[in-house]
C-alpha cells in the first residue's frame, strides 16, 4: 500500500501531525521511530522498581497557549504541578531561580522586594540590549550571582562559555524579587495525569495511523511507498551531513533507586559548581506517585558523536549560520516537510513543538488525487 504520509519520529511533532492528518483529513499515516517506544524525548515509563521516570531528562509541561492546552486535553487529563528547583553550591541549597529567598540567604538576614530590587539595581551591569547569555544575566543580577549560579553550569551543560550562547539560553530562567519559587512563569503548568506515554498512545490510536518502532528511516525509506514525508529527525542527518555536521549537545543519564520515600528536598537540584553532572532529578516529587522507594536521575552533559542522541541544538550564531544553509536545502526538498526540535534545529519546549506542528498542519496542502 502507498501511505499518504510517512512520518519520521513519534515525538510531539510527529504525533501531533499524524493525529491531525488522520482525524481531520482522513489521511493514512505510517509513523516510524528508531527507538522502541513512542513519545520521543518526552517518553516516560515505570522503571524496574515501579517508579515513573522521565528517562530522557525531566519534562515539565508548561505553556501560555490556550490552543495547545485545548488540543492536548483531548488526549489527557492533567495533574497540576508547581515545578520546584533548588541549586546546590557553596555547601548549601539555594532557592532557584533567584528570588527574594535566595537574596535573603545570600545577605544572611530578612529582606524585602524593594531592598532586593534596589540592590540588584546596584549590582546589575548596565547593558541595554544583551547580546549573549552572560550579558542577559549580569544585566539583571550582576557578576556575583551570575558566577554562583550560571557561569559554570552553562559551561558544563554546553561546553561553551555563556558569552558564546544566545541570550535566550540563560534568559529562559526568570529572576524574581518576590517569593514565587516556581521554576517556570507560564500560566499553565501540569503533567499529563497518566503520563506522557499514555497521552501519546491516545493521540496515535486514530484510525488511519500505524506505528512501527525500531524502524530507522535511513534503512526503511526506500521500502515504504508514500506520497508525502514528514521528517522530525535531525536535519543534517537527513541530508547526509552534506554541509558538515551541525553542532548538537548530548547527555548521559544515570538512574539510581533508593529505599527511601524521597532522596532529595526538591524535584530537581542543580549543581552549578560541583560534580560532572548538572542536575539530579527526582520526578516523583512532581508526579505525586506514592511509593516507599524512589529513583533519582543524574544528568551528565557530553559531546555529541555518532550513535549518541542529539538532545540539544546549540543556540549560537555559528550553529545558526550552518542551520540556515540546511534550512535552504529543506525548503526546496520535494515532497518533504521538516518539523520539530531536531528538524528545524530549534531549542523548542514541548508546547512550542505542539504549536508549530498544529500550524504546519494548517499549512500542508491537500494531497493531489
Ligand atoms: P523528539 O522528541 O526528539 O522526537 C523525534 C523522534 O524522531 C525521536 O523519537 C527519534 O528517535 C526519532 N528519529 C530521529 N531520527 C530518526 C530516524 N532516522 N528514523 C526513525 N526515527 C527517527 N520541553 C519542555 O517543554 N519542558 C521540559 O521540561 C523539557 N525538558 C527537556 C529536557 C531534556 C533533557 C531535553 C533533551 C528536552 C527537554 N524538553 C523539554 C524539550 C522536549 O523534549 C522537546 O521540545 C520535544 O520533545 C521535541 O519533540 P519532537 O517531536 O520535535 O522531537
Ligand atoms: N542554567 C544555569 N544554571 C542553572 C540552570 C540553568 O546556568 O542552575 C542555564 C544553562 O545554560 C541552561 C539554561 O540556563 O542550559 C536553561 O536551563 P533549563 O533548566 O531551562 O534547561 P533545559 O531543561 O532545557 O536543559
Amino acid at each position: 500500500m502507498t501511505w499518504d504520509y510517512l512520518i519520521v519520529g513519534a515525538g510531539f511533532s510527529g504525533a501531533v501531525l499524524a493525529e491531525r492528518l488522520a482525524s481531520q483529513r482522513g489521511a493514512t499515516c505510517l509513523v516510524i521511530d528508531r527507538r522502541d517506544h513512542i513519545g520521543g524525548n518526552a517518553h516516560d515509563r515505570a522503571d524496574a522498581a515501579g517508579v515513573l521516570i522521565h528517562p530522557y531528562g525531566p519534562h515539565y509541561f508548561r505553556t501560555n497557549s490556550d490552543r495547545v492546552v485545548e488540543y492536548l486535553s483531548q488526549f489527557t487529563a492533567w495533574h497540576p504541578v508547581e515545578y520546584k528547583v533548588l541549586s546546590h553550591t557553596h555547601g548549601r541549597y539555594w532557592q532557584f531561580p533567584i528570588n527574594l529567598n535566595t537574596f535573603e540567604a545570600l545577605i544572611g538576614r530578612p529582606s524585602t522586594p524593594e531592598e532586593m530590587a534596589a540592590t540588584l539595581a546596584e549590582w546589575r551591569v548596565p547593558i541595554a540590549s544583551p547580546c549573549n547569555s552572560e550579558e542577559v544575566i549580569i544585566s539583571q543580577v550582576g557578576r556575583r550571582l551570575y558566577g554562583m549560579f550560571f557561569e559554570n553550569y552553562t559551561l558544563k551543560q554546553w561546553r561553551r562559555h555563556p558569552r558564546e550562547l544566545d541570550p535566550s539560553v540563560c534568559g529562559r530562567i526568570p529572576v524574581r524579587t518576590n517569593r514565587d519559587d516556581r521554576f517556570c512563569d507560564e500560566k499553565f503548568q501540569a503533567l499529563p495525569r497518566a503520563g506522557y506515554t499514555a497521552m501519546f498512545g491516545r493521540m496515535l490510536a486514530q484510525p488511519g495511523i500505524e506505528v512501527r518502532l525500531r524502524t530507522d528511516f535511513r534503512e526503511a525509506r526506500a521500502q515504504i511507498p508514500h506520497r508525502h514525508l514528514i521528517y522530525t529527525g535531525p536535519v543534517d542527518e537527513y541530508f547526509g551531513n552534506r554541509l558538515g555536521p551541525l553542532p548538537w549537545r548530548s547527555l548521559r543519564f544515570e538512574m539510581e533507586t533508593l529505599p527511601v520515600e524521597f532522596a532529595q528536598p526538591a524535584m530537581q537540584v542543580n549543581y552549578p559548581n560541583d560534580h560532572d553532572y548538572t542536575r539530579v532529578v527526582e520526578i516523583k516529587h512532581a508526579t505525586g506517585q506514592k511509593l516507599p522507594h524512589t529513583t533519582i536521575v543524574r544528568e551528565f552533559p557530553q559531546d555529541y558523536a555518532a550513535g549518541l542522541e542529539p538532545y540539544y541544538p546549540i543556540p549560537a550564531p555559528d550553529a545558526r549560520a550552518l542551520y540556515t544553509r540546511y534550512a535552504e536545502l529543506a525548503a526546496v526538498e520535494k515532497g518533504a516537510t521538516f518539523v520539530g526540535r531536531l528538524a528545524t534545529y530549534r531549542y523548542y519546549n514541548m508546547d512550542q513543538c505542539v504549536a508549530a506542528a498544529l500550524t504546519e498542519f494548517e499549512k500542508l496542502p491537500p494531497l493531489p488525487h
